[in-house]
């Protein structure tokens, strides 16, 4: 009795862009309180769950509130008086009462809320922090943070094609340590960047990294590489570094090619320059590295690369268990982004992650562009103990959110929590 939800409503609050979005309440009759906020993606996969938006001229056309009034009208209804700790039932009454397979009659954003906060107020009823709820109290492995310092694409006001460039602090034996080494090398950034570019260099994008006037791929790779050094420490063995291309965003329908640093490139050209700069820039991850359409060019990347970094997708594979089991058994990826909007609720996220970890692959678990204060991809991360978390920079709330939460998580395990040197990208 005590987990059964007794209240859930939704309500109109503002991501980090400023857009609306859906935040939603669910508490029990036991007292337990869940609060989620939806995030946004601006680089979005064609097959990800739909936002539902209002159009017209309030907001933008960004508002939500009809997704608000499907939570308040269709959801609250349908799941109240069910289980909340039963969490696959509640997630499977969400998928019905929407009927869609892309959740558009209710919305991704409502969806995602509703069954976040869930989660989030059965681990309240039970009094025991939400990664424990998501993974028993044998959870306790801290995530490796791949952070992106570098932003362009479809993230940032500048002329770079590819979305991210992400630091990954491997050399270090805590989450703690890890994460002070990236803000060690995100402060040395900054003073490259500056120094080299001027001070409008450092104004920062949608992940809090910095968006640099830079038009070239290498420009961005040599920067990182300056930064690493100059804060102390050593690229390949302290510090890897990572891509997420988004290559969907700078593909190009009409000729059948990707528009990179100001030329026009065919895969088999796009695939040579990743072969090329993989050792010359200790490039331990590549994120869709192609568009969402040419899965089988992953899976030359990765014949290619040699286990020498790993091909991850995002796009490509939006979260869905179906598409990362075909393409980690096609071997065309080591492993796929994780992103609970992506499919639209927590179950369904978390059949992903497990299908990718029980098949040796590998699960990030990731923020959006347009993210909130909400801090549960945190415990996600722990609970599911991916070994790996996208978080953006370690800067702006939103990003330090999760930063945070992970810090207090680290601290509340204490000499339990466990932290892999390395070995995530071994
Ligand atoms: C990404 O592509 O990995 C990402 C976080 O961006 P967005 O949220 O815009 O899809
Ligand atoms: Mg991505």
């Amino acid at each position: 009795m005590e987990f059964d939800i007794n209240y859930l409503r939704g309500l109109q609050v503002l991501d980090s862009r400023g857009n609306p979005t859906v935040e939603v309440v669910v508490v029990t009759e036991g007292g337990g309180y869940g609060r989620a906020m939806a995030p946004a993606g601006a680089s979005r996969g064609r097959r990800e769950a739909v936002d539902l938006r209002d159009g017209g001229s309030r907001f933008l056309g960004m508002g939500v509130l009809k997704a608000v009034e499907a939570v308040n009208k269709v959801l609250a209804p349908a799941l109240i008086g069910l289980n909340s700790s039963n969490y696959r039932l509640v997630d499977r009454k969400i998928i019905e009462v929407d009927g869609t397979p892309e959740k558009s009659r209710v919305g991704g954003n409502a969806c995602v809320a509703t069954s976040l906060a869930n989660i989030k107020a059965a681990a309240d009823t039970m009094g025991i922090p939400l990664f424990n709820f998501i993974g028993g109290f044998k959870a306790r492995l801290l995530p490796t943070p791949l952070m992106n310092v570098i932003n362009g694409g479809a993230h940032a006001g500048n002329e770079l094609s590819v979305q991210e460039f992400m630091l990954i602090p491997v050399g270090a034996d805590k989450f703690s340590e890890a994460l002070r080494i990236g803000v060690e090398v995100y402060g040395g950034l900054k003073k490259f960047l500056k120094d080299s570019y001027g001070p409008g260099a450092i104004n920062v994008g949608d992940e809090g990294g910095f968006a640099p006037p830079m038009r070239r791929v290498e420009e961005a790779l040599n920067a990182l590489t300056e930064a690493v050094r100059l804060a102390g420490y050593a690229v390949g063995s302290d510090v890897l570094i990572g891509m997420d291309a988004a290559a969907s965003q700078f593909y190009e329908e009409s000729s059948g090619k990707y528009r990179v640093d100001g030329r026009l490139l065919s895969h088999e050209e796009l695939l040579e320059m990743y072969l090329d700069l993989v050792p010359r820039y200790s490039v331990a991850y590549l994120e869709d590295p192609f568009n969402e359409d040419s899965p089988a060019m992953y899976g030359e990347l990765r014949k290619a690369l040699k286990g020498e970094a790993l091909v991850i997708g995002d796009d490509l594979t939006v979260t869905r268990e179906d598409l990362v089991s075909e393409y980690l058994g096609k071997g065309f990826i080591d492993g796929a982004i994780i992103k609970v909007n992506q499919v639209g609720t927590y179950s369904e996220a978390e059949n992903a992650v497990r299908r990718l970890l029980t098949s040796g692959g590998k699960a990030i678990i990731s923020h959006r562009s347009g993210e909130t204060e909400d801090n549960t991809i945190a415990h996600i991360a722990v609970g599911l103990e991916t070994g790996i978390i996208k978080t953006g920079a370690p800067a702006r709330g939103e990003r330090t959110a999760k930063y945070n939460e992970l810090l207090r998580i680290e601290d509340y395990l204490g000499d339990e929590a466990l932290f892999q040197r390395g070995r995530p990208f071994k």
